[in-house]
């Protein structure tokens, strides 16, 4: 089996926010898809890291809105990279780059084309993530901007690595492909996962060149 093969699957990047308690909170996935039109049905699948994860599973409401290829990094930085549990996402997010649904919710408006208010019908247990099925109860068209696909991100947004290698004390450097974190050791243990973005080590990239 090459598992690089999961490379070859397309996807696009969204924010799913969701609030509890009044606060709102939101991450990035890649897993908003139609999957039935008769009745309309969007699927999506959260890592079950992500504190936005609980707080859908406790509520069945969320906010999916579609990242365009305005994007920067900051946005991905902003929902990608920290966790809800410690962070509040919103805190100094400018009130113009978001609004609220009519779920009370926010929606992203900055840097995206398009946004959908879910409603869960149901879940499925997944291991790592929750799928949650869901019917949509709001969507509108926010820019004509293109969509940001996983591969426009790898390519035009995620920062390049530096070409690093070894530390002074001869440990090996491995380089998350998603977000660039650094991990230092000889081998990753097989259970590891990114603290700054959650995926697994499989997503991990071996650097050898000495810095
Ligand atoms: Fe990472």
């Amino acid at each position: 089996m090459n598992d690089k093969a999961m490379h070859k699957i397309s996807y696009g990047l969204f924010v799913c926010t969701a609030a509890k308690d009044g606060k709102a909170n939101g991450c990035i996935i890649n897993t908003a898809i139609q999957a039935a039109s008769v009745p309309n049905c969007i699927t999506i699948a959260v890592s079950k890291a992500n504190y936005t994860h609980d707080i859908i599973m406790e509520t069945k409401v969320c906010n999916v809105s579609v990242i365009s290829t305005n994007a920067g990094f900051d946005l991905f930085k902003r929902f990608g990279f920290a966790s809800g549990r410690d962070t509040d996402k919103f805190a100094d997010f400018p009130e113009t780059s978001y609004r609220l649904a009519e779920n009370g919710i926010p929606y992203i408006t900055e840097s995206t084309n398009a946004y959908f208010s879910l409603k869960v019908i149901s879940t499925a247990d997944l291991g790592s993530h929750t799928l949650f099925i869901c019917e949509p109860t709001e969507m509108e068209v926010l820019s004509d901007a293109p969509s940001c696909t996983y591969e426009h991100y790898l390519k035009e947004i995620k920062p390049k690595p530096q070409a690093v290698g070894k530390t002074k004390e001869g440990k090996t450097i491995w380089v998350c492909s998603i977000c660039g974190y650094e991990w230092e050791g000889d081998e990753l243990p097989d259970d590891f996962i990114c603290p700054v973005c959650k995926h697994p080590k499989a997503d991990f990239e071996k650097y050898t060149v000495n810095r």
